[in-house]
């Protein structure tokens, strides 16, 4: 079991407004931090947020594009200077690597702790931990760029502690064993997992679209995500507009998250010509019952669903 929830440090597409700043999204996940993108000036918003300093860290750059990449260098140095030590894993398209290298060159900046560059190269998974991976698919943009998924494994069923104690197997370790899928010997008689332990749950799915246009892959890569992170630069009146700079509308995104059925649709990377993004709102939630709007610093929480 970990807690969820998402922060949204950043939601403005391209350029910064009063209340938006650039790309950034954080899924804090028990104790680790998964960030999307890192958009100019995101620190600021990262402290505020209290996420914290020395958490163990994942970055996914979707693409090199300047408003989701260059508040990286400065986010390393604020870490440094701030105290941290654990290392951050960070992934992105090849031109990544060269980014932080020469920045570092030319900067001169030393760092408290180690960067360890992943390149992405192909789709699929790029990052696997104990119960959870992250996957990418490659995404539709005027560069290369990818979406990315986080997928929780599948979580135990519910113990039967009434069919337990009736079956007289003692508390403690057998209950541990048999809650995870361990048959067990109770006085010479064994008892298998499923005896007591209903069926498996579902683990989360979320999804970070980065800057595309819909398309049938990230329909598919997107299938059934508990909550879908997708861009929605322009409302439907400017289509083309999106079409020509491989954005999405907010039309487009509420359509692919209800064909990929996805739970939870939200809305971000508003163009900033959109003061109040409601109309973006009201036009999806015409499509999907479920649609929000990101804010700067504006927090989901994510629950199991059973
Ligand atoms: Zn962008």
């Amino acid at each position: 079991m970990a807690d969820m929830k998402i922060v949204f440090l950043g939601t403005s597409a391209a350029i910064p407004t009063e209340k938006r700043c650039l790309s950034s999204i954080v899924v804090k996940r028990g104790g680790e931090l998964l960030i999307f993108d890192a958009g100019e000036g995101m620190q600021k918003n990262f402290l505020q947020a209290k996420l914290g300093i020395n958490k163990k860290m994942k970055i996914f750059i979707t693409h090199m594009h300047i408003d989701h990449c260059l508040g990286l260098i400065g986010f390393f140095q604020t870490m440094s200077l701030l105290g941290r030590t654990k290392k951050i894993d960070i992934y992105g398209e090849p031109r990544l690597k060269e980014f932080i290298h020469e920045n570092f060159r030319i900067i001169n900046i030393g760092l408290a702790f180690e960067i360890v560059i992943h390149i992405i190269d192909k789709e699929g998974v790029i990052a696997s931990e104990d119960d959870y991976q992250i996957s990418c698919c490659k995404a539709d943009h005027s560069i290369h760029a990818y979406s990315f998924c986080i997928t929780e494994d599948p979580r135990p069923g519910v113990f039967n502690v009434e069919k337990a104690s009736k079956l007289s197997i003692p508390k403690g370790d057998l209950y541990r064993s048999l809650q995870h899928g361990e048959d067990v010997l109770v006085d010479g008689k064994l008892i298998k997992s499923n005896e007591v332990v209903g069926p498996n749950r579902k683990g989360r799915k979320i999804g970070v679209s980065g800057d595309t246009r819909p398309s049938p892959e990230l329909r598919d890569f997107f299938n059934s995500c508990d909550i879908l992170i997708f861009e929605s630069t322009y409302n439907h009146d400017y289509q083309t507009k999106a079409i020509e700079t491989f954005h999405s509308t907010s039309t487009e995104a509420a359509l692919l998250a209800k064909e990929s059925h996805c739970s939870k649709l939200i809305l971000t990377h508003f163009s900033s010509r959109y003061d109040d993004p409601n109309l973006l709102l009201d036009e999806a939630r015409t499509i999907h019952r479920n649609v929000d709007l990101a804010e700067d610093m504006k927090t989901f929480y994510v629950p199991y669903t059973e």
